[in-house]
């Protein structure tokens, strides 16, 4: 079941008007929240991110924080999946085409939910192949916006190459991954770029951080040229869907020094040991905190 403006309905009965600024301009923002067992992980935070998205693009939002808190609660019952992602996106709505922005339009809000697949466990154990692409996408990365195509040429420069994502970089710095944010870790010190507007504020970004935090591993946030990640002890990409996942082989050439070389590395495995039992702590919390 899918949520389109108020209703619910099968995803084949699902229409939206060809005029719709989402279609015809990429104008919209979204948001995907994971949900283990039912329980919607760091929706506070999604929410919150989804508010600066509107705010960045100029659509108000159609809900309240309550409102979408118990949206994504009920498509996740409306779903038979045990854990799922849920996907919203909220786009300025139909109007004529022209590019400023219409008067009195209503946004178009949608919402469905996929099942949640984390990376398969040889992804797990051996890491993944990723390639450096220069940055080429607009300045305002920290809006989620669903005008994802430089995203998508990214992505798919990496998948040509046989790896399965895209460590970016701009001006011989870092910025994050076409659909990750990227983690380096040197001497033992997680090091990883600060929120501007050249990266997405990852959500699972900050539970790394704060993990790493409480946990008092080493941890450095601040520019990371491009010579450091490419002479990493350890590589990691994080997202919602892919949680904390090593890479292993960067440009064909592997991650790493020494024995370990090519794999994936012992912070890379504490980190996602933590992340694990941190998901695990907010699924014991009752569904409707
Ligand atoms: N950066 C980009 C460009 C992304 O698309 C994503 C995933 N949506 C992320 C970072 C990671 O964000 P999150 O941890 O909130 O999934």
């Amino acid at each position: 079941m899918i949520y389109l403006n108020g209703a619910w309905m099968p995803i084949e009965q699902a229409m939206v008007p060809v005029l719709d600024r989402g279609f015809i301009f990429g104008d919209g923002v979204y948001e995907v929240i994971p949900c283990y067992s039912g329980h919607p992980f760091r929706l506070r935070e999604h929410l919150a991110r989804l508010q600066s998205s509107l705010d960045g693009v100029r659509i108000t939002n159609p809900y309240s924080v309550e409102r979408w808190d118990e949206l994504v609660r009920e498509i996740v019952v409306k779903n038979p999946m045990v854990d799922q992602y849920v996907y919203l996106q909220v786009t300025r709505g139909v109007a004529p085409r022209d590019h400023a922005f219409p008067k009195d339009v209503k946004p178009t809000v949608f919402m469905m939910s996929n099942p949640l697949t984390t990376p398969p466990q040889e992804q797990r154990e051996h890491g993944v192949a990723a390639v450096t692409v220069a940055d080429n996408r607009w300045l305002r990365c920290d809006i989620k916006s669903v005008s994802l195509l430089a995203n998508c040429l990214l992505r798919q420069t990496a998948i040509d190459a046989g790896a399965v994502e895209s460590v970016l970089l701009r001006d011989g710095l870092l910025t994050e991954g076409s659909a990750s944010n990227i983690f380096v870790v040197k001497n033992g010190v997680i090091i990883t770029p600060p929120k501007s507007n050249f990266i997405l504020p990852g959500i699972t970004y900050d539970v790394v951080i704060e993990l790493a935090r409480a946990h008092r591993m080493p941890l450095e946030i601040r520019p990371v040229s491009e010579a450091e990640v490419r002479d990493a002890d350890e590589l990691w990409l994080t997202s919602s869907t892919k949680e904390v996942l090593s890479i292993s082989s960067l440009d064909g050439k592997p991650v790493g020094h020494g024995e370990s070389a090519g794999k994936p590395g012992p912070v890379a495995a504490r980190m996602y040991q933590l992340y694990q039992d941190f998901k695990r702590t907010v699924m014991r919390v009752p569904a409707n905190v």
